[in-house]
């Protein structure tokens, strides 16, 4: 059987945490179960299937002062596999360094307690998907969108190479018209991606003014290339004007998603429209986006209420790349950044229940019968200290059933 039974054996807290009977391990604590709190539960994990068998409300006091939760989400991250901030890196490094540095990246992600991350655009984690699914990774579930789907001469052209060899080397595909557009799609499609990226805009990477890339045109025809294969679509948009051109074109979640008005809210939420706003990748990069510190203060002090006043449903992705500073496994920042705006139950209900729902997963993201048994457990109380969400709190990390990681007998 490949659950992990000795794990659970020399536990000081075996009686009070984890137990088993009938081949159910039986986890008991505080729970947040992806939309709601109770001061203390009994969840069952079924060892043969790797999901979940029960959770019942206990009445008694818990005993440890630990919380349980669905593994976490994080619906916006890149594995660039190098150190360095600069594009040029980011698609000249290695094939090999790229995969070896991101299955490092991959570990530190579950480490730090997240189960399932989709990539936004990368050249390898359409390999890294596939040898999590052959249980030779040791990393999250990794939903990959394969090649981002970019304008020629967009802001990930890397414009100091000649313009075949940036293709070559590039980690999105370019496109023109409609058609270019349907056939990157169908391309990302036929290797195995789960989601579909597209650039709305330009970003801040490449300095200049900000300016729409992708065309309305061209988005909708990736937006509906994407749904035929029934896959969600995302796009990066910076602008109001590339977050309407967006929401027209019928895409799933808008990432960024700087300059959100109060009427593109109330859209977004008509249409169930996702909010991704990576608050990480701005706070990280605070130093180097000082001409733009504007843009961004109205980002956390406005937008983000914006988006959450109208009912917009924000999920968690903090466009963490793997670079030196902004490393893959600080991913769980983002709910402590969002916490401070939409308070911490909200904040966990993004990185979990509704991450999963951004990203179309029917069985994961919450603490239900019948769910995927993604199941972490961190130290304290998380609507009490957001500290709590650190990866040095994060004690316990279960996934798809099997234990990944046990400090539970560290505990004083
Ligand atoms: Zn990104």
């Amino acid at each position: 059987m490949a659950y992990n039974f000795w794990v659970f054996k020399n536990l000081k807290y075996e009686k009070h945490t984890v137990s088993l009977l009938n081949n159910i391990a039986i986890f008991k604590g505080r729970t947040f179960d992806g939309e709601r709190f109770f001061e203390n539960a009994e969840i069952g994990i079924n060892a043969a299937t790797g999901l979940i068998d029960h959770v019942d409300e206990l009445h008694s006091k818990a005993l440890n002062d630990i919380t349980l939760m669905p593994g976490l989400i994080d619906t916006h991250i890149h594995f660039f596999g190098t150190d360095s901030p600069r594009l040029m890196d980011w698609v000249l490094t290695s094939d090999a360094l790229l995969a070896v540095k991101s299955v490092y990246d991959a570990e530190s992600l579950l480490e730090s307690g997240f189960t399932t991350v989709r990539t936004m655009g990368d050249k390898v984690s359409l390999d890294l998907s596939r040898a999590e699914k052959l249980g030779i990774l040791r990393g999250p579930r990794i939903i990959s969108s394969g090649y981002s789907i970019a304008a020629t001469g967009g802001n990930d052209d890397p414009k100091f190479l000649p313009y075949e060899l940036s293709k070559q080397f590039s980690y999105s595909y370019y496109c023109d018209g409609p058609w270019e557009c349907r056939k990157a799609v169908r391309l990302n499609v036929r290797n195995g991606a789960e989601s579909i990226k597209a650039y709305a805009s330009s970003s801040f990477v490449g300095g200049g003014e900000i300016r729409n890339e992708l065309t309305p045109e061209e988005l909708s025809a990736i937006a509906d290339e994407a749904h035929a294969a029934h896959l969600k679509a995302a796009a990066h948009a910076y602008g109001s004007s590339a977050i309407q051109n967006t929401i027209d074109a019928g895409f799933d979640s808008v990432e960024h998603g700087l300059g959100l008005t109060e009427e593109q809210a109330e859209l977004m939420r008509k249409r169930g429209i996702f909010y991704v706003p990576t608050l990480s990748t701005y706070k990280l990069s605070e130093n180097s986006y000082e001409e733009r510190r504007e843009v961004i203060a109205r980002h956390f002090e406005k937008e983000v209420s914006i988006a959450s006043n109208a009912g917009v449903k924000i999920a968690a992705g903090t466009d963490l790349l793997g670079t030196a500073s902004k490393p893959l496994g600080l991913n769980s920042l983002e709910i402590i950044y969002l916490s401070e705006i939409i308070g911490a139950e909200s904040a966990l209900k993004s990185a979990t229940s509704l991450a999963a729902e951004c990203l179309g997963l029917k069985n994961t993201g919450s603490i239900k019968a019948g769910y995927r048994a993604d199941i972490i457990a961190v130290n304290g109380n998380p609507l009490q200290n957001a500290s709590s969400m650190k990866r040095e709190n994060v004690l316990l990390v279960v996934k798809g059933g099997k234990t990944v990681k046990n400090q539970l007998n560290s505990l004083p």
